[in-house]
């Protein structure tokens, strides 16, 4: 029995709709009538990166397509088994080296906040796959390690929270930070990168935009579509909490194969960011993970589609191509061709 002064604790509305999502791949063909593809699924020893995908977004997927652009980035292929020479466990080996305080520190003026491993949604691209690194983030022990950091370095304006997944992180969580930067004189600018406006707008709630709101702070916020039919209702809704939030909004993709390797879809993703009053940012290469060699586009194609792009589309609707590079030179843009 509940005690009469004390009301039940009502689950989170995104922490439950967390919860809910599917982790079982034969659930998630069996609700897109896709059984009959089960046979592709991969089989033997789990990958250590199991199937994660909200429901919301399954319910963004076509039905009865094997093919679908969504489904691609969440199903576990066969292919992920491949040993592909290039692709190693390393690709962006500097993340797990240089997380002791979960700072990352080098470009000027930016510190990069790792702060939580945890995702809504596991992409099959992404080099999160190799670094589910739970322990020895900056969220840790009340951020302090990285609140150090931070005020020791004056040259510090902007924190970029990234992960994982920031929004992860409750709400209160996050303010325990936002408190502490707001006391730092030097830093003005707080970005997160995040997916989860897109993958689970129900983060996106009135104890957030509450949150956001009140920051002392300028806010950026950049999401990360890959394909314009992630982009619903919903997310479009998430986006206008957000921007009336005060936050700036842009978004970065991956090019992947089979996804948004085509100039239509790149076009119509920049349209549809844009209605929602997202700007594009940066188109990645992908990072050379070992099980993401099926998703690459080789810098040819990606050039070419990015010069279509220019032709087609107003310059503040064109990304920037651009590929992470091991070590510390970071991200390089791919020249014109
Ligand atoms: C990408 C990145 C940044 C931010 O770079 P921008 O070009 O400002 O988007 C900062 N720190 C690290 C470690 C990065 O990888
Ligand atoms: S870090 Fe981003 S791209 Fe990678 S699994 Fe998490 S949400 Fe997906």
């Amino acid at each position: 029995m509940i005690p009469a002064n004390r009301a039940p604790t009502q689950p989170i509305r995104w922490q439950q709709a967390w919860r809910d999502a599917i982790t079982d791949p034969h659930e998630l063909l069996r609700l897109l009538d896709l059984s009959r593809h089960a046979s592709t699924l991969p089989t033997g020893a789990d990958t250590g990166f199991p199937l994660r995908v909200p429901r919301g977004f399954v319910a963004r997927m076509r039905r009865g397509d094997p093919r679908d652009p969504l489904l691609l980035q969440v199903l576990p292929q066969a292919a992920e088994r491949d040993e592909v020479p290039g692709f190693t466990h390393d690709a962006v080996g500097d993340l797990a080296a240089r997380a002791g305080n979960g700072v990352l520190h080098k470009y000027h003026g930016r510190a990069l906040l790792i702060a939580t491993g945890s995702c809504a949604v596991h992409c099959r691209y992404c080099f999160r796959r190799h670094f589910p690194y739970a322990q020895e983030t900056a969220a840790a022990n009340r951020w302090t390690d990285a609140l150090e950091y931070l005020r020791t370095d004056p040259s510090i304006s902007e924190v970029i929270l990234s992960g994982g997944d920031p929004l992860a992180l409750s709400t209160a969580k996050l303010a325990e930070l936002t408190d502490a930067l707001a006391r730092i004189a030097h830093i003005r600018r707080l970005r997160i990168h995040t997916r989860l406006p897109v993958v689970l707008p129900e983060r996106v709630d009135a104890d957030l935009l509450a949150w956001l709101r009140g920051l002392p702070l300028q806010r950026i916020i950049v999401l990360h579509a890959n394909h314009p039919a992630e982009i619903d209702v919903s997310v479009q809704t998430a986006c206008a909490g957000l921007r009336d939030a005060g936050a700036t909004l842009l978004n970065q993709a991956v090019l992947l194969r089979g996804v948004n390797d085509t100039a239509d879809t790149l076009c119509e993703l920049s349209e549809r960011l844009a209605q929602a009053q997202v700007l594009p940012y940066y188109l990645h290469q992908l990072d050379r993970v070992s099980g993401a060699a099926h998703f690459e586009v080789d810098d040819a194609l990606a050039r070419k589609l990015i010069d279509t792009l220019r032709a087609r589309l107003p310059g503040y609707l064109v990304p920037k191509l651009v590929r992470e590079a091991t070590g510390e030179s970071g991200k390089r843009p791919l020249s014109e061709g």
